[in-house]
């Protein structure tokens, strides 16, 4: 069963004594002081919008969400800016160059590794490439892409909701 990251911190990471109050927010060792807030960690998703309109989507070939479709993107590495982390990962994914970008929303989410469940805040951007470059796939992390006007048949089969509502958004700041 997925259990939220704050259930698995059973003793203390620090001193090893057993928690006395499992799944309290921030974790607090009483014997040792040591905590741990469990904040959310940052993720960006690129909205890579062509001279059509059309959305780049991807299709996630791993859990969580394996099988079905998102947005390039992923974790922010300790010390990168969020605009470095959408560029390489939106170049790391579909080896497109981001030309020009702009921020759109942020929405919370939660990443399920393996039954654990992590708070992330993804933050949005509607990025540009050059119309000449093409879409290759990182095809360990994807599988398919796709140029889309999403349909509401292909927003139901994301795998996350965080980048559904952010495209939805987009589609309603559009009009
Ligand atoms: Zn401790």
């Amino acid at each position: 069963m997925p259990r939220p990251i704050e259930q698995t911190y059973r003793y203390c990471p620090e001193c090893g004594v057993s928690a006395e109050r499992i799944g309290e927010m921030p974790f607090r060792c009483t014997a040792c002081g040591y905590a741990h807030f469990f904040g959310p960690v940052a993720a960006v998703g690129g909205l890579v919008v062509n001279r059509n309109e059309e959305l780049l989507m991807v299709r996630r070939a791993q859990d969580p969400g394996k099988g079905k479709w998102g947005l390039p993107g992923g974790f922010v590495d300790p010390g990168e800016t969020i605009e470095q982390a959408l560029h390489r990962e939106v170049l790391e994914e579909t080896h497109l160059k981001i030309t020009a970008s702009r921020y759109l929303i942020s929405y919370p989410n939660l990443y399920d590794y393996q039954g654990v469940v992590a708070p992330v805040m993804d933050l949005f951007f509607v990025c540009e490439v050059d119309a000449g470059d093409q879409v290759q796939l990182d095809e360990k992390e994807l599988d398919h892409f796709d140029w889309v006007c999403p349909s509401p048949s292909r927003l139901e089969q994301m795998a996350f909701p965080s980048n559904r509502r952010a495209i939805e958004y987009w589609m309603r700041a559009k009009r």
